[in-house]
C-alpha cells in the first residue's frame, strides 16, 4: 500500500489551489458574481475559464489526446478537492456536473466519430451538455429498470416518447444523452442515445425550483413526443444503456464525491477561523473542548471519506469497477458535507445563518447529496447485496500480483 501522491499531481495540486485562492474565492463575496440562481454570473464565468485554459489548468480529468492531462482518478480526488474550496471552483476547470460525466463516458464508449461530434465542443467549453434518466413516477428514479421513456426503431432512426425529469443544465445544454428503452428485456431493454438541442419532437415542460442554488440550465422536466435519433448516435450499441450508465455513474459518483470534500474542508476551514478569534464568557471558542471535539470529529470523518475515495479510485485506474467503494464512499462523503455545514453554521452563530459567508449556500446544496446519484439508502442495499453475495470475503485485501 502506498499512500503517496506523484509529483506531478502536487504540482496540479498546488497550482490549482494558488488559481482557486488568486482568482475565484475573491469573487464569492461580490453578489455581482452570481447569476439569478445561485451559481457564478456566466461572463464571469467565461473570463476565468478563459484563464483556466490560458493557465493549462483545464480538463485535466481527460486524456492527452481527448484536450486533458491524463490524471486519472487518484489525481482527480487531489485535485478536485482543491477545485471546490471555492463554491464556483470545479466549473471554472470543466470538471463540474453534469459535463464532467458526460464527458468521461464519450470518452470512454464514443466511436471517433462520436468524439468529434459531441465530445469535441463540450471539451472546447464552446456547448454544454445533459444526462436525461430520471423520470417522475411511475417510471424509473432509484430503480432504472422501470424507466418507462421508449425509442422506437423505425428505419434508421429512434421515434423517442416519454418524460424524464431533474435534468441538471438541460435548459442550458446543446448536447444530451437519454436513457431510453428500445425492448422489454429484463437485462438489455435500455440504450444510451445522443440528441441535440435544436432538433424536434421535445421540449423543457419547465425549470424546476430546487431549494439550493442551481448549476447552470436548472434542473427540468422534459417531454418526448416524436423526437427521432439517428441510429449513428446510440452509444455503446442497442441494449447497452445499463453498461453506459454504469460506465457514467460510477465515476461520476466519485468525482462528487471529491468535489463535496473539498466544499466539506471550506466548512472546517470558515468554522476554525470564526473559532480561533471569538470569545464568549471569557474563553474564546477555539480554546472550548465541545468545540474541539466537534472539529476533530469532522476532520477525522472527512479523511474517513477521502480514503474510501482514494481506494475507489485506485481501483477504476486499475480497470475495476469499484461498486463497493463507490457506494461507501457517496454515502460517507455526502452525508459528511451535509454534517460539515451544519455544524459550521452553528459555530459560527446568528453569522453562520447569513449570506455572509458561503456556509448557508453549502448548507442547501448539500442535502441534494444524499439524494442525487442514488439515495444513501440504495447505496447500502446494493452494500448489504455484496456482502449476501461475498460474506466476510467483502472485506478482503488484494494481495499484490494476483489477477
Ligand atoms: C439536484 C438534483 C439533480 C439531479 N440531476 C439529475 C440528472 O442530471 N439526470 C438524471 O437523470 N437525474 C438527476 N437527478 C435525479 C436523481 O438521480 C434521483 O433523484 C435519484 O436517483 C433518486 O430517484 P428518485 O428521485 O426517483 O427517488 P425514488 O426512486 O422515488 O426514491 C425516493 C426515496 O425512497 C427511498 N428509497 C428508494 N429506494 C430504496 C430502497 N431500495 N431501500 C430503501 N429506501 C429506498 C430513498 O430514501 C429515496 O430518496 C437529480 C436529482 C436532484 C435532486
Amino acid at each position: 500500500m502506498n499512500f503517496e501522491i506523484p509529483a506531478s499531481v502536487e504540482e496540479y495540486r498546488s497550482r490549482i489551489a494558488a488559481f482557486v485562492a488568486r482568482e475565484i474565492l475573491p469573487l464569492e463575496a461580490d453578489k455581482a458574481s452570481y447569476d439569478a440562481h445561485g451559481n457564478i454570473a456566466l461572463p464571469l464565468l467565461d473570463t476565468l475559464r478563459a484563464k483556466a485554459r490560458a493557465a493549462g489548468l483545464w480538463c485535466l480529468q481527460l486524456k492527452p489526446e481527448t484536450g486533458g492531462a491524463g490524471l486519472g482518478k487518484m489525481g482527480m480526488a487531489v485535485c478536485y478537492e482543491e477545485m471546490n474550496r471555492s463554491i464556483f471552483g470545479p466549473v471554472v476547470f470543466n470538471s463540474a456536473a453534469p459535463d464532467d460525466g458526460n464527458m468521461m463516458v464519450l470518452e470512454a464508449l464514443g466511436t471517433p466519430d462520436q468524439k468529434e461530434k459531441w465530445l469535441k465542443p463540450i471539451v472546447e467549453g464552446k456547448v454544454r451538455s445533459a444526462f436525461a434518466m430520471t423520470e417522475p413516477h411511475p417510471g424509473g428514479g432509484s430503480d432504472p429498470s422501470m424507466i418507462a421513456t421508449r425509442a422506437e426503431k423505425r428505419g434508421d432512426k429512434y421515434v423517442v416518447s416519454g418524460r424524464k425529469w431533474f435534468i441538471t443544465g438541460a435548459e442550458d445544454a446543446s448536447h444530451f444523452i437519454l436513457i431510453a428503452r428500445t425492448s422489454d428485456d429484463p437485462k438489455q431493454g435500455l440504450s444510451a442515445l445522443m440528441f441535440h438541442r435544436d432538433q424536434p419532437g421535445w421540449s423543457i415542460k419547465r425549470r424546476i425550483e430546487i431549494m439550493g442554488p442551481e448549476e447552470h440550465g436548472g434542473h427540468c422536466e422534459l417531454e418526448f413526443d416524436g423526437l427521432e435519433i439517428p441510429v449513428e448516435n446510440m452509444l455503446a450499441g442497442e441494449g447497452r444503456g445499463m453498461k453506459v450508465t454504469q460506465v457514467r455513474l460510477g465515476p461520476a459518483r466519485l468525482t462528487h464525491c471529491m468535489r463535496w470534500l473539498g466544499l466539506s474542508k471550506r466548512c472546517v476551514e470558515i468554522a476554525r477561523a470564526y473559532a480561533s478569534e471569538r470569545y464568549g464568557f471569557g474563553v474564546r471558542l477555539a480554546d472550548r473542548e465541545s468545540i474541539q471535539l466537534k472539529l476533530g470529529d469532522l476532520a477525522m470523518r472527512i479523511e474517513i471519506g477521502r480514503l474510501l475515495v482514494m481506494k475507489a479510485a485506485w481501483e477504476l485506474d486499475g480497470g475495476g469497477f469499484a461498486r463497493k467503494e463507490v457506494s461507501m464512499a457517496k454515502v460517507q462523503v455526502a452525508n459528511v458535507l451535509h454534517d460539515a455545514a451544519d455544524v459550521a453554521i452553528q459555530i459560527n452563530g446568528a453569522r453562520g445563518y447569513s449570506k455572509d459567508t458561503v456556509l448557508e449556500w453549502i448548507y442547501r446544496y448539500a442535502r441534494q447529496a444524499r439524494l442525487v446519484d442514488g439515495a444513501d439508502e440504495v447505496h447500502k442495499m446494493v452494500l448489504n447485496r455484496s456482502l449476501n453475495e461475498e460474506g466476510s470475503g467483502f472485506w478482503r485485501w488484494n494481495v499484490e500480483g494476483e489477477a
